[in-house]
């Protein structure tokens, strides 16, 4: 391993999916991470092992191959494809039904628009996500009895399915006005095509990230807030994820400045959501409620993780780099000052979104076994990021690739063992 590198037991170099280290060509980096060492904070060169284990600032991995997405699909499917024995891929195909025979094993999944419900030989594995997978068990009568009852649905197994719902909020209300990138290629596409270099074989500033304790949650064992820095060149904010007005407000400053958004995500809200059916139609939603910010403390820890960004904002490394924090001018902040208390509070309640990284609603412990196995039936195994019982202090992505190759494991080994009974 390179100096600076975790240990190499903190890092896989075998499987499939492969992983790119960060190429670095926006100098916003390089003030960040001297800004969180003016803080004190650990600039490291490896997050995922000693000494600081997912503490302080640093570049992450991609989950990239020659500068290109890496996605499941070519980490673990392209390998397969020729497979004509064992791999049969029904692209456009939803499932949206179990059907479990008296003694609770799972003879056949009914497909949308399908007449004729595909049968079971030995094993069905629900890998839909946090949010179908749920949805679909529910759907086929695997849930809290009480709910599926008012729902309609007959009970197969009473289980707390969508009882519990994690996710990641994330703040957008710190934006910068930071100064142009300076040698912007004249061709990025050309530069790409021909040496898989320059901006298009990156994902610019989001490659750096910071873990912290926040003041309030300091003994935890694990980081509180993560940051992720994003740069919008001039007139190119959007995000999707907050109200017109707010994206609105955020492009006023974006007209003629690049700007700099340092998201920050709440990664532990103190109370979980649900997930539950809204009717016993398949192509109806499912009513999520999430949890995000019902108790006080989560945004006593979002205005603890502002404040240290204005700290950082305060500094040397920021103000030698023209950087300057821009109070956005959000709907609701009426006479309120720009960085007090309150105005920080009512912007964590206008600018905070769901991060998108749902986990938990069939959580391991109460819903599957400790080999993904869901309880009460003999051959149905979830592999997804509902299995994952509490949320993340990171990212879920890998983590829940991680559960699909675990299942794997799971599965070869039950079903090749000496004493195997399939
Ligand atoms: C906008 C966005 C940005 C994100 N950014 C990041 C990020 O930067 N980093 C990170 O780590 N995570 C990120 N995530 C989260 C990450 O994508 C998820 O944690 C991860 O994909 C979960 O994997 P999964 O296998 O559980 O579910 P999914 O990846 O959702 O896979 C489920 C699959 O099942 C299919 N499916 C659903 N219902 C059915 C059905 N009834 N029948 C058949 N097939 C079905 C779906 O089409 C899908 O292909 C992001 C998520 C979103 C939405």
């Amino acid at each position: 391993m390179k100096d600076g590198w975790a240990p190499a037991s903190c890092h896989g170099v075998a499987g499939e999916l492969t992983v790119e280290p960060a190429l670095g060509i926006d100098p916003m980096k390089n003030v960040i991470k001297e800004a969180a060492a003016e803080m004190g904070c650990p600039v490291v060169t490896d997050l995922h092992g000693p000494p600081h284990y997912s503490l302080g600032f640093g570049d992450v991995h991609r989950t990239q191959r020659n500068s290109t997405r890496c996605s499941t699909a070519k980490a673990f499917l392209s390998v397969a494809s020729g497979r004509k024995d064992n791999l049969l891929i029904a692209r456009h195909s939803t499932a949206i039904k179990i059907i479990f025979d008296e003694s609770k094993k799972a003879v056949k999944v009914v497909i949308k628009g399908v007449s004729c419900p595909i049968g079971v030989r030995k094993e069905f594995v629900v890998a839909a996500g946090a949010v179908a997978t749920p949805q679909l068990l529910l759907l086929s009568g695997i849930g809290p009895a009480k709910h599926l009852d008012d729902v309609g649905i007959p009970t197969v197994i009473d289980l707390p399915v969508g009882v519990s719902f994690h996710d990641h909020a994330i703040f957008h209300g710190l934006v910068f006005s930071v100064p142009s990138l300076e040698e912007q290629p004249s061709d990025p596409f050309g530069q790409f095509l021909s040496g898989r270099k320059g901006p298009l074989s990156t994902i610019g500033l989001m490659e750096l990230m910071g873990f912290i304790k926040t003041e309030s949650t300091k003994e935890w064992p694990y980081p509180s807030v993560q940051f992720n820095p994003v740069r919008y060149p001039q007139k190119r904010f959007v995000s999707g994820l907050l109200s017109q007005e707010v994206e609105q407000a955020i492009q006023d400053i974006n007209k003629g400045t690049d700007i700099l958004v340092m998201m920050v995500f709440l990664l532990h809200p103190t109370n979980a959501g649900t997930l539950r059916l809204r009717s016993v139609d398949p192509g109806d939603l499912p009513v999520i409620e999430s949890g995000l910010l019902t108790d006080p403390r989560d945004t006593r820890t979002l205005l603890e993780a502002v404040r240290f960004v204005e700290k950082m904002a305060a500094g040397k490394s920021f103000s030698d780099a023209g950087v300057r924090l821009r109070y956005i001018n959000f709907p609701g902040v009426g006479h309120l000052v720009p960085g007090s208390t309150s105005y920080w509070e009512q912007a964590i309640k206008s600018l905070t979104s769901s991060a998108f990284h749902p986990v938990g609603t069939c959580p391991i412990g109460d819903v599957l076994d400790s080999r993904l196995r869901l309880k009460g039936t003999s051959n149905v195994r979830v592999a997804d990021a509902s299995a994952i019982p509490k949320p993340l202090s990171a990212n879920p992505n890998v983590p829940a690739i991680m559960i699909g190759e675990r299942a794997a494991q799971f599965i070869l080994e039950d079903y090749t063992s000496e004493d195997s009974k399939i």
